[in-house]
């Protein structure tokens, strides 16, 4: 059943927000489960696949559905973004009052979203989705996500549910918060807990993934981790000033020792090994300090080039406001020449 007033292109009440990369095993399954769940909603929805430069046939699929069913939207970027921007640009395209974000392998059951909508409908700004069970995930991607979120909160002054993924619907308000933040280092589960407003959670048991593999190995896991304390904490680089004091009144007192030691002992030459142990531990340390203040220096170094956060390279089902729309945050300095060039 195709909402009609929608169809007709009057703005949706729901928007959900799909990124894709590589994902041509579970296509077929999610585009049937998400247009059941678009079926089941009270009100009229549409839902945005975001295309993360896919190198498989997830795109000649999705322009086809996208192509067929008015609801289906497909934001194809030029390239590989990653997770958390092209999160950023199904949300800067969305239209609804609610809008839910999930991922593409089921592991976000379509179904939750209607009680994160019945939580929405209770006055709740943005409600997140919490895993109580994650099941085919490795005993290594539960432990280091459990320490990674316990040692975030110690870190963090700003509050980020446990066992919170990106599954999460946010309301209009929320929404248009988070499109003011122009940050390129993009920790979007952080963003939200930071904006505050009326927030709750929903719990659900995380399946498996439907098909396909990971697309988050531990690198990309471990630079989304980084980019976490990076973007919400200084506590990083308080660190490098308190240990660096310790340490140098540590050496002051070694140095100390050491001239004593050839003032009244006599004649030994010792002390060989200590100095080559302090000349490399220090260096050890200030190896690492200086690693720490090089990345904030490098987030510095992103943030002022000011580029745009992402490129789109063709839209399909999309109404012409809301194109306009991706676009000025895509290409904040567009002139109508290039918009033409780019969507014609
Ligand atoms: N994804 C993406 N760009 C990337 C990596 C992943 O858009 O560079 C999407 C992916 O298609 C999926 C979601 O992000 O919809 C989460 O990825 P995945 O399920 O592989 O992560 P995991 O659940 O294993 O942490
Ligand atoms: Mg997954």
């Amino acid at each position: 059943m195709i909402n009609a007033s929608n169809a007709a292109g009057e703005a949706p009440v729901y928007s959900l927000v799909i990124p894709i990369f590589n994902e041509e095993a579970v296509l077929p399954l999610l585009v049937r489960r998400i247009t059941a769940l678009l079926d089941k909603l009270d009100a009229s929805a549409e839902a945005i696949f975001v295309d993360d430069g896919s190198r498989d046939t997830s795109v000649i699929f999705l322009r086809g559905m996208a192509a067929s069913d008015p609801r289906l939207r497909l934001i194809e970027l030029s390239r590989n973004f990653g997770h958390q921007i092209a999160i950023t640009a199904g949300m800067d395209a969305a239209a609804g009052d609610a809008v839910v974000v999930m991922d593409a392998d089921l592991q976000d059951p379509p179904e939750v979203v209607l009680d994160l909508i019945a939580k929405w409908k209770e006055g709740y700004e943005i409600v997140y989705a919490r895993r109580t069970k994650r099941e085919g995930e490795t005993l290594f991607k539960r432990a280091s996500a459990s320490l990674f979120y316990r040692a975030l909160e110690q870190m963090t002054s700003v509050t980020i549910p446990r066992d919170v993924g990106d599954f999460r619907l946010v309301g209009r308000k929320a929404l248009e918060t988070f499109k003011q933040m122009p940050e390129r280092d993009r920790f979007v589960r952080g963003m939200f807990g930071w904006m505050g407003f009326k927030q709750t959670a929903v719990s659900f048991e995380r399946p498996e993934r439907a098909a396909g593999e990971t697309k988050y190995p531990f690198w990309k896991m471990l630079r989304l981790a980084v980019h976490g304390v990076i973007s919400f904490s200084d506590k990083p680089l308080r660190l490098a000033l308190w240990s660096g004091l310790a340490i140098s009144c540590f050496a002051a007192l070694l140095g100390v020792y050491a001239l004593f030691s050839w003032l009244f002992a006599s004649g030994v030459v010792h002390g060989w090994t200590s100095t080559v142990m302090i000349i490399s531990f220090l260096s050890g340390i200030n190896l690492f300090m200086t690693g720490i203040i090089g990345l904030y220096v490098g987030g510095i170094h992103a943030e002022v080039k000011r580029r745009p956060l992402y490129v789109v390279d063709r839209l399909t089902g999309f109404e012409e406001a809301v194109k306009a729309a991706a676009e000025s945050r895509s290409q904040p300095t567009a002139s109508p020449s290039t918009r033409d060039r780019r969507f014609g």
